[in-house]
């Protein structure tokens, strides 16, 4: 067999081609081979990228639940200490209940009046120049006399000339007025005691009213004056209130005696058009632990 022969064109043509062919192979594998990397390191970061997710879900879960947890600390905390502060307003009220003394917003009658021993917690001596008589001595509730004398100042800031003619009565002072009267004591003691009016006196809240003008008289003319309807119209603001209004039942009309029972019971009674002695005793009582406030 006869090799044919081969010019040097020829093997340089050849030499080429398979240089060209090998070439291509190699560029062939080596794309196949980076492809197949790329894919592989894609395939790496989307796991990567999965469990980063995953890891993020976790953690907001877990800080939901841990957030959750703590609202829940904090609810339970805020409860307990609202019952504590519940507990404390309970102690507190209950404290300041037993410090008052309960027969300031009490009913008297004919068959309910203060003990002749009683005496009011402190009195002190009203300021001369407010009084309707010179040479005369009247004493008050310590606590009463701030609300009393703001009245007195007002009323006399327009143009008014409010007197008290008394105030704090003693049983023993009620005995020796009395005394002028036909009753003897002991039948008769049950009768005066049974005097409203007298009971509302010794407990050193209850003050009687004159004007300057009508100088220390007691009088169903005080009525008439500008003091009277200034009192009907403004005394609530000071806790004042008209103990025996006109045609009560209760007691006889008395337009100058006037009772402290503290400045939002007496707004009740002049918002309801009532009287202190229309209102059940259970009605009048939750107002006594705030009083003086
Ligand atoms: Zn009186």
């Amino acid at each position: 067999m006869k090799v044919p022969q081969l010019n040097t064109k020829e093997i340089i043509r050849w030499s080429i081609f398979v240089i060209l062919l090998v070439s291509l192979i190699f560029s062939i594998y080596q794309y196949t081979t980076l492809v197949k990397k790329t894919d592989s390191t894609q395939t790496a970061l989307t796991e990567e990228l999965a469990q980063a997710q995953q890891k993020y879900t976790d953690i907001t879960k877990e800080n939901k639940s841990l957030y959750e947890a703590l609202f829940s600390e904090q609810q339970k905390n805020q409860a307990f200490e609202k019952q504590i502060n519940d507990i404390a307003n309970t102690v507190g009220t209950l404290e300041k209940l037993s410090k008052t003394d309960p027969e300031l917003l009490q009913k008297y009658s004919k068959v309910y009046f203060l003990n002749e021993h009683y005496m009011p917690e402190k009195l002190i001596l009203i300021d001369k120049n407010h009084l309707s008589q010179d040479g005369k001595e009247e004493y008050i509730q310590e606590n009463v006399w701030p609300y009393l004398r703001r009245m007195i100042e007002d009323i006399n800031e327009d143009n008014l000339t409010l007197k008290i003619l008394s105030a704090f009565r003693s049983f023993d002072s009620q005995t020796s007025l009395k005394s002028n009267y036909t009753i003897t004591y002991g039948t008769g003691a049950n009768q005066f005691s049974a005097d409203q009016g007298y009971s509302e006196h010794q407990l050193g809240t209850t003050v009687d009213f004159t004007t300057e003008k009508m100088g220390p008289t007691l009088s169903t003319s005080f009525e008439n004056t500008d003091e009277y309807t200034w009192l009907l119209n403004n005394a609530h603001h000071y806790g004042f209130i008209l103990s025996y209004p006109k045609d009560n039942t209760y007691y006889e009309y008395e337009p100058w005696h006037w009772r402290f029972v503290g400045v939002a019971l007496a707004t009740k009674l002049y918002d309801e058009g009532k009287h202190f002695y229309d209102l059940d005793q259970r009605e009048i009582n939750p107002y006594l632990v705030n009083i003086f406030d």
